[in-house]
């Protein structure tokens, strides 16, 4: 049951992880900013090779209290076999009328993982059914204002970077709460992609990369669902972030 208290960002994610591995820096820096941060996981990732659902749920909880969310819900849809359906997107559009976003995370509409193109593809098509009055007509109807897709594995050219370099160490306490996943030293579990020695260096490269590409240390990148409503084209280009904002050329 999604607790109903509104939010300004939400990720709506495919498992327990998805969220801290890819956008998290970003609900991290929101809830700085002053803003109300949530996210959603469709699965209680029961596939996984290593951790149960509930450890899974208790590092879930864990890291939404490091990220500073108002709310982390979980969906209970089956992991790997997530489809974008009616079920899927009825559910969908209950927890975005409960929540009212005015933005929305979600995965890439193709990633390595089946499970994370489905939740891409469920949100791509309930953020407009949502705000359709007589979808669902017993709760009113909300329609975010943007939809972002994180990059994920496949990493391709960003729309838009979020600094994230402020949070950095946020970001990355909140994916140690998973810590049933990753690598641990004499472990005899089965060895994932996830769990390699090595992972966490590809995390750092991929918002080093993100980063890179706006000047900045870190970055989260995103590709939109529309386009951006800019008021003030100058005002948005302003300043360049690699410069110490006293260099910055003012008129
Ligand atoms: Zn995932």
């Amino acid at each position: 049951m999604i607790d109903a208290k509104p939010c300004d960002i939400v990720a709506f994610t495919a498992h327990p992880d998805d969220v801290e591995l890819n956008c998290g820096g970003t609900l991290a820096l929101a809830v700085r900013q002053g803003w109300k941060a949530g996210a959603v996981d469709f699965t209680r990732g029961e596939l996984g090779t290593r951790g149960t659902p509930e450890v899974r749920a208790r590092e879930a909880e864990e890291a939404a209290r490091v990220l500073g969310l108002s709310c982390r819900t979980n969906l209970g849809l089956p992991d790997g076999r997530l489809r974008d359906t009616d079920e899927a997107r009825l559910l969908v559009v209950r927890a975005l009328r409960l929540l009212r976003p005015r933005v929305v995370i979600a995965p890439p509409l193709a990633d390595h993982h089946p499970d994370h193109g489905a939740v891409g593809a469920i949100l791509a098509a309930s953020l407009h059914l949502a705000g359709i009055a007589k979808y669902a007509p017993d709760l009113e109807p909300w329609r975010p204002h943007a939809l972002l897709h994180y990059l994920g594995m496949r990493g391709g050219p960003p729309d838009l970077v979020v600094d994230v370099t402020s949070v950095y160490e946020t970001r990355v306490a909140a994916i140690l709460a998973h810590a049933s996943q990753f690598h641990r030293e004499g472990s005899a579990e089965r060895p994932t992609r996830i769990a390699h020695p090595h992972f966490l260096e590809a995390v750092e490269a991929a918002v080093r990369r993100s980063g890179a590409l706006i000047g900045v240390r870190y970055g989260e990148g995103y590709t939109l669902e529309g386009p951006v409503p800019v008021a003030d084209l100058v005002a948005l280009f302003a300043e360049e972030p690699w410069k110490h904002p006293e260099a910055q050329a003012r008129p």
